[in-house]
């Protein structure tokens, strides 16, 4: 238990690796995908051969200042790369071009929404540029693989300062950033494909007894999932506070290092690994055979204009414009292209609230069930907006509004001959209605009788009247003409 005369604050900042969505890596035309069999992108220059030249990607640095000038970051006119030295399988050259005392961008923020309303600004310390290493596969008994395919593949390495005080906070963070690179289609921060990976370090500040502990920085490696993410930050909390408990004094960051552990999926534990390396152990020295990056006025803000509206000002903009919950304007700002949609449906006269309701229902069921953003199910912002027309118009309701939504994915018909194809029009022809109102009523004497008599069962007979007639109509009969009529004919 925590004494409650002692506050314990959790100190958290986290590094966030986001592989950018370039084409190809970052010294080389080699293709850069996730999937390809093992070691078929490779070439003499990822996997390091002697004598061979590496030649910046462009893209990778665009993307790079993108991401960075959406965090508020001042990118540098001016820096360079370096080799960080240290051997693994997956790192045939034996080094990392990576940017160490001049990275491409610092001193940023990003907002974190919190569940309460408010928002909190985490300050990121750096944003740099490096590439990715292999990885090892262990699929074969006995023996481990090197797949080298992601090696050189652009890394955006987003260095947080410690801001973050609770697990809430950082899961919002890395939320924030996900919903942020794929806003601005920097990468597809796809989890499932490594595209994103965290690194927290951990530590707490615990006040007990006009004392302030502070116990030792733990640093977690290579989380690949939200899940990992969330588990390893309560676990270091806990186990934290336990070790700090059984010697407070002893248990402190003056007395022991920094330390490296790793995050075991099936224990949900975290583990020691090492004490935590500084950086002159990985003997940082300039590349020799890289240009440095000179970035002048124009290059940026050719990059900037490039940005255009962030996803927080866009769900403002959706609550205020058109009142929309900030749950609905929440799950619309998830990627830019959905919101597009929205707006463009909008300006073609689309009634908003009707077109939002469309999209986070049966275009939402759609994306989910191909696992993609509504955006990409494939409707046209014109469709949509005539289909929300339509609706508003009264000339479909709800149901069909679904089924010729889905309809509109398949074919390249309009919303209107998708509906009379179909038969979806509402139908508001008095003498068809007549005819299923009084095949119902003929159909069911108990029921018409019941709703005749009045009484207890009128209600629940009068209903099940009109499920007939609707059911006759295949859905299509105007309910209130159906109503209308049938009060006419069983009324007093
Ligand atoms: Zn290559």
């Amino acid at each position: 238990m925590i004494d409650t005369k002692e506050t314990v604050t959790p100190v958290i900042g986290l590094e966030i690796h986001v592989e950018l969505a370039t084409a190809t890596k970052l010294f080389c035309r080699c293709r850069n995908r996730f999937g390809d069999p093992p070691n078929t992108n490779v070439c003499p220059i990822c996997i390091g051969m002697p004598g061979v030249l590496p030649v910046m990607n462009r893209k990778a640095v665009e993307y790079s200042m993108k991401v960075a000038l959406a965090l508020g970051c001042q990118v540098a006119a001016f820096t360079k790369w370096d080799r960080k030295n240290y051997y693994y399988p997956d790192l045939p050259k034996n080094y990392q071009i990576s940017q160490y005392d001049l990275p491409l961008s610092s001193n940023g923020y990003l907002e974190v929404p919190l569940a309460d309303g408010s928002a909190k600004k985490v300050r990121i310390l750096r944003a740099h540029l490096e590439e990715d290493a292999g990885k090892n596969v262990h699929d074969k008994p006995g023996f481990t693989g090197v797949d080298l395919n992601r090696v050189g593949v652009p890394l955006l390495e987003v260095v947080s300062e410690p801001d973050m005080n609770s697990v809430e906070e950082v899961m919002g963070y890395a939320r924030a950033m996900q919903r942020l690179v794929r806003w601005l289609g920097a990468s597809e921060a796809n989890m499932q494909m490594g595209h994103m990976r965290f690194e927290p370090n951990i530590n707490l500040h615990i006040a007990r007894g006009g004392v302030t502990y502070k116990t030792p920085i733990v640093e977690v490696k290579n989380l690949n999932s939200f899940r990992a993410l969330e588990r390893t930050v309560e676990y270091e909390i806990a186990r934290q506070y336990a070790q700090w408990e059984a010697d407070p004094d002893g248990y402190s960051m003056g007395k022991l290092q920094k330390q490296n552990r790793g995050y075991d999926d099936a224990t949900q534990q975290t583990v020691f690994q090492r004490a935590k390396e500084e950086a002159h152990d990985y003997r940082y020295f300039p590349e020799p055979d890289l240009h440095p990056v000179v970035v002048d006025d124009e290059w940026r803000d050719e990059v900037a204009a490039t940005i255009g509206e962030l996803p927080l000002a866009r769900r403002a903009r959706y609550m205020e414009t058109y009142e929309l919950s900030f749950k609905h304007a929440d799950a619309l700002t998830q990627d830019a292209p959905t919101g597009d949609l929205l707006d463009e449906a909008v300006k073609g006269g689309a009634e908003p609230k009707r077109c939002v309701n469309l999209l986070l229902g049966r275009a939402a069921a759609l994306a989910n069930e191909r696992n993609c953003t509504i955006a990409q199910i494939g409707i046209t912002a014109g469709g949509l907006a005539e289909l929300t027309k339509m609706l508003s118009a009264g000339d479909v309701n709800a149901t069909a509004s679904g089924k010729i939504l889905e309809k509109m994915i398949a074919a390249d018909d309009s919303p209107r001959q998708i509906a009379q194809a179909q038969g979806l029009l509402v139908v508001r022809d008095a003498g068809q209605i007549e005819v299923w109102v009084d095949e119902a009523i003929a159909a069911n004497p108990q029921a018409a009788q019941d709703a005749r008599a009045g009484g207890k069962k009128q209600k629940r007979a009068f209903g099940f009247l009109m499920g007939q007639v609707m059911q006759k109509s295949k859905g299509a009969a105007d309910p209130a003409r159906v109503k209308q009529l049938l009060q006419q004919k069983l009324g007093p």
